[in-house]
């Protein structure tokens, strides 16, 4: 962090600057700039946070040079991270797929789904047994009884489970039944919960805010991290702009970004992404080919009559045919060594 004066500050101002920073526990450095003096702070920022250095007198602005995560941080880790999850490496060579309805609505349906994703080669069903609803009179997910849905699905299939957890008592039963808990776009602040899947032993999954910068994206998963879980995984979902066509827009610069300032792997959702049906196979083809480590999308024996989210669910038929498509892609770029990411 560096802290420009203002042009007029007295010898008085700079030491009152210099004082509490070193009350901190932090070095200051005095820099002569071209009209004011300016304080570099060396050493944690994060001990800055309990000084309103912007409020101290003579103070014009401050500047965060370094980042406010550090696990997080590739410049604190510089190999990217590959997350096991039972067998399945996510951050690896080969995309990781997660694929299912959007909501567990019954055992035949979470049946009838998983035998879909399977066929299609996906590693993960997904599917919500705690829905945040956008009204409180949709469903609101069948909570441990779909829990135990899910979980009767892998074992008939062998696919690994993901599903999102909303609350803190929520995340006993959902740690015992899913291989990895998702946090959805809605709770990527609920400091609160980040920091009880922390201690929850499970890997987690991170969908970004509908309306988070990177910067707090990457903090939120600093929160996860700082209580002892490493195992996080990032998803962009899409983020609310003045585009209506789509119900979110795509951003997929967000991968690029996200691989250049982190090591945590990272997962493109052009479901939630668009919220049409249409636009999945587009945005899956373009998230591989700009390095997204996998996919999470929804898929629905039957969209028209799904009880959430039908309009951007695949039926099976569309969702092989992706499928076909993501493999071959994928194959094309391991094969031809396509790395997007290594300028
Ligand atoms: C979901 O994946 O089911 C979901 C609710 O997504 P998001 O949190 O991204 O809206
Ligand atoms: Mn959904």
């Amino acid at each position: 962090m560096v802290i420009i004066m203002n042009p007029e500050a007295t010898l008085e101002n700079i030491n009152g600057v210099i004082q509490a920073i070193e009350n901190a526990g932090l070095e200051a450095k005095i820099m002569e700039g071209a009209q004011q003096k300016i304080v570099g702070v060396i050493g944690d920022k994060t001990k800055m946070v309990t000084v309103a250095i912007d409020a101290l007198p003579g103070v014009d602005h401050s500047v965060s040079i370094s980042k406010s995560y550090k696990l997080a941080s590739r410049e604190f880790h510089p190999q990217s991270t590959v997350i096991n999850v039972a067998g399945v490496k996510i951050g690896g060579d080969e995309p990781v797929i997660m694929a299912g309805p959007c909501a567990v609505e019954s055992l035949e349906q979470v049946l009838a789904a998983a035998e879909i994703v399977k066929k299609g080669g996906a590693q993960f069903l997904r599917g919500g047994a705690y829905k945040p609803r956008t009204s409180p009179y949709s469903f609101q997910g069948l909570e441990v009884e779909g829990l135990k849905y899910l979980a009767e699905a892998r074992e008939k299939t062998g696919l690994k489970i993901i599903t999102e957890v909303t609350t803190v008592e929520g995340i006993e039963p959902v740690a015992e039944y899913s291989d990895i808990l998702q946090i959805g776009a809605r709770n990527m602040q609920n400091f609160g919960l980040l920091k009880e899947v922390g201690k929850c032993g499970k890997p987690v999954m991170l969908k970004r805010g509908l309306a988070a910068t990177i910067d707090e994206w990457l903090n939120a998963a600093e929160y996860i991290m700082n209580e002892g879980n490493p195992d996080v995984i990032l998803c962009e979902r899409g983020i609310r702009t003045y585009e209506t066509y789509t119900r979110n827009t795509l951003d997929l610069s967000a991968v690029a970004a996200v691989k250049h300032l982190s090591h945590l792997p990272i997962i493109v959702d052009p479901s939630h992404g668009t919220g049409k049906w249409r636009m999945i196979k587009p945005m899956a083809f373009a998230a591989i080919a700009c390095g997204a480590d996998g996919l999470m999308m929804e898929v629905h024996p039957n969209p028209a009559k799904a009880l959430s989210d039908g309009s951007q669910s695949l039926t099976a038929e569309n969702y092989l045919e992706l499928m076909d498509g993501v493999k071959k892609l994928s194959k094309f770029m391991r094969e031809e060594n396509l790395n997007p990411l290594t300028i």
